[in-house]
């Protein structure tokens, strides 16, 4: 690779020969001196078209370019006119400058790329949120997290986990941000909409299902029916594990509980049906949760009686999770990521560091410099 090519690259110029580069000491600046291949030369800078030349404009002209290292960037080279049929009189095009800017495309790209992303553009357009909290060293310290539910990114991270933790965040955002928001705590946000991790509903009727099964395998023992309770204690992980998961052993075993234990079995259909609820959604899922309620309240199996209470004093927060269609494992995804980052922030004196990796990692920045393939 030749010299040439390194510095084309270096300040970003192409169909240019690098002519010099030097120090300017005085300013501190490193300004590299370019000059355009000539087929690239007197053409209109607003319409490209090959031109007769006028005069030398100005002379030479310098554009600011991105910084290299420490030290900030100038590039150098002829302006001259040139006589457009079109558009007239006009300085000639340089292929890394757009019209009438003292600075390079790249200066330009770089700083609509710092503006786009420094400013606080991760609440723009928030409309869900899910909150976390995380322990990020021994001893009880925790952060308060608040993840764009939609996009599963950090949108604000704090120390603490109180109310007034995230009380902070809602002073941030605004009251008129705040109008917008659809999750989370009533009093700090009025129009805010509380949701219920689906993944917790089931685990209460994945939980109900497994004492329904001590229980009956229990009451067989009593009955002395033992050989039927030996058979009913290897079905634990078949009842337990979701059907798309199960091997063709355990669907099997399902199959035989129907048969033998109609108990344990309207418990496994129920653990299911309500699973199917958030599986669908929407307004059928809160007509077929309505129908598990009542079927629950008639199944005469005092543990999913009780899950259908617990499923009533929630079902609010949960039509709004039907509705909203939330789950809390976007921000679950993002816990995992944050905790891999806490073990190596024990050594931090102060969150502060944490709370800046971590908005910097899992904070949406697609970060696109010049030179960088996008
Ligand atoms: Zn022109």
């Amino acid at each position: 690779m030749t010299q040439s090519k390194v510095w084309r690259r270096v300040f970003g110029v192409e169909h240019t020969v690098v002519e010099k580069i030097e120090l300017v000491e005085a300013t501190d600046k490193i300004v590299a001196h370019v000059r355009l291949y000539s087929n690239r030369a007197n053409r209109c800078s607003r319409c490209d078209r090959k031109c007769p030349g006028c005069d030398q404009g100005s002379g030479r002209r310098r554009w600011q370019g991105p910084d290299l290292g420490t030290a900030k960037v100038e590039l150098e080279a002829d302006a001259p006119r040139v006589s457009c049929p079109e558009h007239g009189v006009v300085v000639a095009a340089v292929p890394w400058v757009r019209p009438k800017s003292g600075f390079t495309r790249d200066f330009e790209q770089l700083c609509a790329w710092l503006a786009k992303y420094m400013q606080n553009n991760r609440v723009a357009g928030l409309r869900r949120i899910g909150v976390d909290e995380i322990s990020y060293k021994k001893g009880h310290h925790y952060l308060t997290v608040v993840v764009d539910h939609d996009t599963g990114r950090i949108v604000w991270a704090g120390e603490g986990r109180s109310k007034d933790t995230l009380k902070k965040f809602f002073e941030l955002l605004g009251e008129e941000r705040c109008k917008k928001i659809a999750t989370v705590v009533e009093e700090l946000c009025p129009q805010a909409k509380r949701c219920m991790d689906p993944f917790h509903v089931v685990a209460w009727a994945t939980k109900a299902v497994d004492t329904v099964r001590r229980r009956t395998v229990n009451d067989l023992h009593r009955s002395g029916r033992g050989r039927a309770a030996a058979d009913s204690k290897g079905t634990r992980w078949a009842l337990l594990k979701n059907p798309e998961n199960q091997t063709g052993e355990q669907r099997t075993t399902v199959a035989s509980i129907k048969r033998t234990n109609g108990k344990l079995y309207t418990a496994y259909l129920l653990k299911e049906q309500l699973r199917e609820v958030f599986k669908v959604g929407g307004d059928a899922g809160k007509k077929l949760l309505a129908g598990w309620l009542a079927w629950a309240y008639r199944s005469q199996l005092p543990e999913f009686v009780a899950v259908a209470r617990t499923v009533e004093t929630q079902r609010l927060a949960i039509r709004n999770t039907l509705e909203y269609s939330c789950s809390n494992a976007r921000s679950e995804a993002t816990n995992t990521h944050l905790r891999q980052l806490t073990r190596g922030a024990y050594g931090y004196r102060s969150p502060e560091a944490l709370i800046a990796r971590a908005t910097l990692t899992r904070g949406g920045l697609d970060v696109v410099l010049p030179g960088r393939a996008a």
